[in-house]
Formats: C-alpha cells, sequence, structure tokens
C-alpha cells in the first residue's frame, strides 16, 4: 500500500515489542496529537503533545506510548 510504513520491530521497555492480540512483532509507526476538545476529564501536562502509536502489521491493534 503506497504511502504506508514499513512495519519493522520495535522495543518498548527494553523488551521487544509483541503484539497482545496476535502476538506479532512488527508494527508500523505514527504520531497522533492529544486532542483536549471533549477530554476535560484528562487534563494532564501531556495533552496536546504527541503520543506514539504502534500499530500492529497483521491484526490492526494499536498500542498507545505517552510522552514522558
Ligand atoms: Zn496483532
Amino acid at each position: 500500500m503506497s504511502g504506508r510504513k514499513k512495519a519493522i520491530r520495535y522495543e518498548a521497555g527494553g523488551r521487544d515489542m509483541k503484539c497482545p492480540i496476535c502476538g506479532h512483532e512488527e508494527f508500523w509507526k505514527r504520531k497522533t496529537l492529544m486532542n483536549t476538545k471533549g477530554l476535560t476529564f484528562w487534563e494532564l501536562d501531556w495533552l496536546n503533545k504527541e503520543a506514539d502509536n504502534y500499530v500492529c502489521d497483521r491484526c490492526g491493534y494499536i498500542l498507545w506510548f505517552l510522552p514522558k
């Protein structure tokens, strides 16, 4: 699929990242801006920052990593 990033392996927390659903180990990465609209419950300092998303290349499950 054109425009789609190649799925590769990543590490998180010092371990190889693995999909909790299907066990696949290759993901493609995207960034998502954390948006405050409608999320006033979550008024934390990481809002309006970018979160890293890793999308499982097999089942499409999305892992979210909030900015530190
Ligand atoms: Zn998966």
